[in-house]
């Protein structure tokens, strides 16, 4: 959080050598103000989706995520904070507003935005029927090859992961879903690699996440810790680094104290959302 849209120097100097929360500082035009261990747009989008998820028995419609992501956004207006939408979900609200269906407004999305609130999809949908999933979670803002591609990644690596493989067994799976998109080599050439660029875009900020997952498989705390470190959409490549890697190490791999103080700072029950979205697997 407090060291998006920075350069990697400056994130590394807000985060310490030991990286951890940390306020946002005042010349962060979006982070200034809130308190370490704040969450930001990812998470708040990742919980939409969730209840979106719980809401429609595990299929979401593409006129109710619409329809919930213009109120997120209203709701984001009102308390000051505009400048957290994503240029393709800042363009997709604005044709739907002026009436456009919302199986047609998402067909310029190619940044990060569907990969980053993908991760409750990958909790409630076995993997055989994933990449109908993913689409339709993509669609009203993100409905082009490779946001499909980087959604499917994060996807197929956390639902492998609540089937209890490991990192290294999710992430071939995850390329063969990528390359259902025609992405397959882009995550491939990523894994190892560190950052393939830290943009919105989502052929640099997904892969770039794959492939920092692929270097502290059994740790999501390091894997967030070094995404944080890079600079640039820093919140949203460890939000997907940390949901991948946090997918097939389970909760009691994470710092307890980090735990903890992200539910406190946010009052955010995840226990029972992620407890709704489990059952959704089975049905
Ligand atoms: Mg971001």
């Amino acid at each position: 959080m407090p060291a998006q849209e920075f350069d990697g120097d400056r994130a590394r100097a807000i985060l310490g050598t030991q990286p951890d929360f940390r306020d946002g500082p005042p010349d962060n035009p979006i982070a200034r103000g809130l308190p370490a261990g704040s969450v930001t747009d990812d998470t708040m989008q990742c919980v939409l989706v969730a209840e979106l998820l719980v809401d429609g028995a595990g299929v979401i419609a593409p006129r109710a995520l619409a329809d919930a992501l213009m109120r997120w956004e209203r709701e984001m207006a009102r308390r000051g904070r505009s400048e957290l939408l994503g240029p393709s979900t800042r363009r997709a609200l604005a044709a739907l507003k002026l009436g456009y269906d919302p199986l047609v407004t998402g067909t310029a999305g190619t940044t990060n935005g569907a990969a980053m609130r993908i991760a409750p999809v990958g909790i409630a949908t076995p993997l055989e029927r994933l990449l109908a999933a993913v689409v339709d979670a993509d669609r009203v803002t993100h409905d082009t090859p490779i946001a499909h591609a980087g959604a499917a990644v994060v996807a197929t690596v956390v639902s492998a992961g609540v089937d209890g493989a490991g990192f290294s067994e999710a992430a071939p799976l995850a390329i063969e879903a990528a390359s259902h998109f025609g992405f397959g080599e882009l995550f491939e050439d990523a894994m190892g690699k560190g950052s393939l660029g830290t943009g919105v875009e989502a052929a640099e900020s997904v892969p770039t996440a794959f492939s920092i997952a692929s270097r502290w498989p059994k740790d999501a705390w390091a894997a967030s810790g070094y995404a944080a470190a890079l600079g640039g959409d820093t919140d949203t490549i460890a939000a997907m680094a940390g949901a991948m890697v946090g997918a097939c190490t389970g909760l009691s791999a994470l710092p307890a104290n980090a735990v903890r103080k992200v539910k406190e700072v946010n009052e955010l029950a995840f226990e029972s959302l992620v407890d709704r979205l489990l059952a959704l697997r089975s049905r």
